[in-house]
């Protein structure tokens, strides 16, 4: 006999779970499968912004101390610079991944989500969707599989443009965080990403956009404050890497189908947002299938990610061009009100538009040669 439910969500990373916990909260009966058992462990930075934590809080799931290790802004640092911000509202929380998954589970679990671990979804061209091979009916379908989505081709969804594409390695040390921000070390292979997870440990993921020749362990040594720190600290886990891109799709709904999460578009992880994406990106298709009309969700997917792409194409210009990113940390040094309003537009607490209305004549600084 098949299976049957409202909506069947295939893949139950963060946006699945999110995806599915709000379609719960509308009284929505929800089939979530994915194909490894839980908690599952992904290359990540592991940071979660203050907006992502309240986005988190609307679906149910509280982040404290017990989960983590808080965070309460972001620094940038290069050889020759260091500049801090603090979040205006709230704190950041840095967690393992799998603490952060497990927190999901348990919350979907909560809400009545029914969910099928180590169960593939089977998508072949042309053929309807089983689940291990057993066939499974459903009013929607819902894309979470990731970054190398099989539902994306299956719906005819594949359309779209490629922006950015780096590499990215995750690994922890046992060490006390040395400091209570996010901090983002700027060298000349690539970005180190440390997050405090706990009051004993850290998580440096590491982002470069040079293939096979960098790895964390390269990236690390080329910047000397981080490698001093970290040069006799333990390392905890096996390193893990991933691809991070920025991509968008013309569409992300097609029928009864709606991508969400990594498979829907993405955004490089230096911008820490991708998880967030999926949670906002969650909502408003919660919403959409309640109301059995996924246009508003299609609409204002395109919204979420617009601000959050841009951002990231800015600031990996900076990685791109190392004059620039000296030009910039320079500026932001002699100037840290300007850093703290960029990372306020990308907390979502000002608008892009009115911060360059307002910053234009700081921002000219940062292009026009300084006095001599
Ligand atoms: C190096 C790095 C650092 C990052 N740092 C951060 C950060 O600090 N903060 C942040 O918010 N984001 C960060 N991100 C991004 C974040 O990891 C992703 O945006 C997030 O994992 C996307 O979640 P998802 O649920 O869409 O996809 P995934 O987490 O990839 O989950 C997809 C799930 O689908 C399942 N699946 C796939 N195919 C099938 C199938 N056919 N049947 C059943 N199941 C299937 C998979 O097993 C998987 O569990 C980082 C990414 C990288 C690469």
């Amino acid at each position: 006999m098949a299976l049957t439910s409202d909506v069947l969500v295939v893949g139950g990373g963060p946006a699945g779970l999110a995806a599915a916990i709000a379609l719960r909260k509308h009284g929505i009966d929800v089939l979530l499968a994915d194909a490894l058992q839980p908690p599952i462990d992904k290359a990540c930075g592991e940071g979660i912004l203050p907006r992502s934590r309240r986005e988190l809080t609307r679906l149910g799931v509280e982040l404290d101390a017990r989960h983590g290790a808080a965070f309460g802004g972001i620094r940038f640092c290069d050889d020759h610079s260091t500049v801090s911000a603090d979040f205006r509202s709230g704190q950041g929380i840095g967690l393992r991944r799998v603490v952060l998954h497990t927190a999901l589970i348990e919350h979907a679990q909560e809400v009545g989500v029914r969910m099928l671990w180590g169960t593939r979804v089977n998508l072949n061209l042309s053929q309807p969707a089983t689940l291990n091979g057993k066939p499974v009916r459903y009013r929607y379908l819902v894309g979470a599989d990731g970054h190398s989505s099989r539902v994306r081709p299956w719906a005819g969804l594949e359309r779209g443009s490629l922006l950015t594409r780096r590499f990215g390695f995750r690994t922890h040390y046992r060490i006390t965080p040395w400091s209570p921000y996010i901090e983002i070390h700027w060298g000349p292979l690539g970005q180190a990403y440390v997050t405090p997870v706990s009051a004993e440990e850290i998580c440096v993921a590491i982002l470069t956009r040079f293939s096979g020749a960098a790895r964390s362990g390269d990236v690390i040594q080329s910047i000397p404050a981080l490698r001093e720190r970290l040069m006799h600290a333990e390392i905890t886990t096996r390193e893990r890497g991933a691809i991070t891109t920025t991509f968008r799709l013309r569409r992300v709904v097609r029928g009864t189908v709606a991508l969400i999460g990594d498979a829907s578009g993405s955004v490089d992880a230096i911008s820490g947002e991708g998880m967030a994406l999926g949670f906002r990106q969650a909502q408003g298709l919660a919403g959409a299938i309640s109301n059995d009309n996924l246009a508003p969700y299609a609409a204002g997917h395109a919204e979420i990610l617009r601000l959050p792409q841009t951002l990231a194409r800015l600031i990996l210009l900076m990685d791109r061009w190392p004059s620039l990113r000296r030009k910039a940390m320079n500026v932001f040094a002699r100037d840290p009100h300007l850093f703290a309003e960029l990372l306020q537009v990308h907390n979502g607490e000002e608008s892009l538009p009115q911060f360059i209305l307002e910053q234009a004549t700081r921002l000219g600084r940062m292009f026009l040669p300084s006095p001599a």
